[in-house]
């Protein structure tokens, strides 16, 4: 059903034992990422005003097509995909690149992810005013919650915040938005397991949409926007 949403899935068969045996063996040979924190804490419910705009109804394919999916898949046979774990993700992570250089957009950071310039750091999507990329599998871990259990139960979502004439900001908000909803409705995630990156680390990621450093209003307009379209391709009924 993922084919349908423009979002491919990981390697199959043959191709997948290997890589797990590889991940087995630098897990035994000790190589494998050194995180803290392995224990997976239910979070408590966000209060926040859901949205009462008008439904739009449409299917999860359509707002999939909205949000605009390209590929730009990390190599396989990077460090940071050949360190990767098989996961079937239960949350969603929100992150942001706090770079406002007008050149670094959803596709330069894409671009960067795959050749390797972000370390070991690796994420599912990248998302700017324009265009969703991704760059992970989804059935395949990532390093970017700073936690074992943020990798290994969550799809990393970046956000850009390349500046262009103060206007994407809202748009690559409401486009990761739409973003979260159509995976929400694929995973079956419920909205209190959309957290931002502050939820596995403490961190101020992402920044943008944190008050002090810590979820409040900008953050709880985040999540009424997720709701609204998650609502919006759900015959109404919110998953909260
Ligand atoms: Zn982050």
């Amino acid at each position: 059903m993922g084919a349908g949403y423009g979002i491919m899935h990981g390697c199959m068969g043959r191709v997948c034992r290997i890589i797990f045996l590889c991940c087995l063996c630098l897990l035994l040979a000790g190589g494998c990422q050194q995180q803290g924190g392995s224990s997976l804490r239910s979070p408590r419910p966000f209060k926040f005003q859901p949205s009462n705009k008008k439904l739009v109804p449409r299917t999860v394919n359509r707002l999939a097509r909205e949000a605009n999916i390209k590929i730009r898949m990390v190599p396989a046979n990077s460090r940071q995909r050949r360190a990767a774990k098989k996961i079937r993700p239960t949350f969603l992570t929100i992150h942001s690149t706090a770079n406002h250089s007008s050149s670094a957009t959803a596709m330069q950071h894409s671009r960067a992810l795959c050749r390797g310039a972000f370390s070991n750091r690796s994420w599912h999507f990248t998302v700017d005013q324009y265009m969703v990329v991704q760059n992970l599998p989804l059935n395949e871990s990532g390093w970017h919650a700073g936690t074992a259990a943020g990798n290994h139960n969550s799809l990393g979502i970046e956000m850009c915040e390349a500046e262009n004439r103060g206007q994407n900001h809202f748009r690559t908000w409401d486009r990761a938005a739409k973003l979260v909803a159509v995976l929400m409705k694929r995973y079956n995630i419920n909205l209190r397991h959309v957290v931002p990156h502050y939820h596995w680390t403490g961190k101020n990621c992402p920044t943008p949409l944190l008050s002090n450093g810590r979820p409040g209003p900008k953050w709880g307009w985040f999540l009424s926007r997720v709701d609204y379209y998650y609502r919006c391709i759900n015959g109404g009924k919110p998953n909260r």
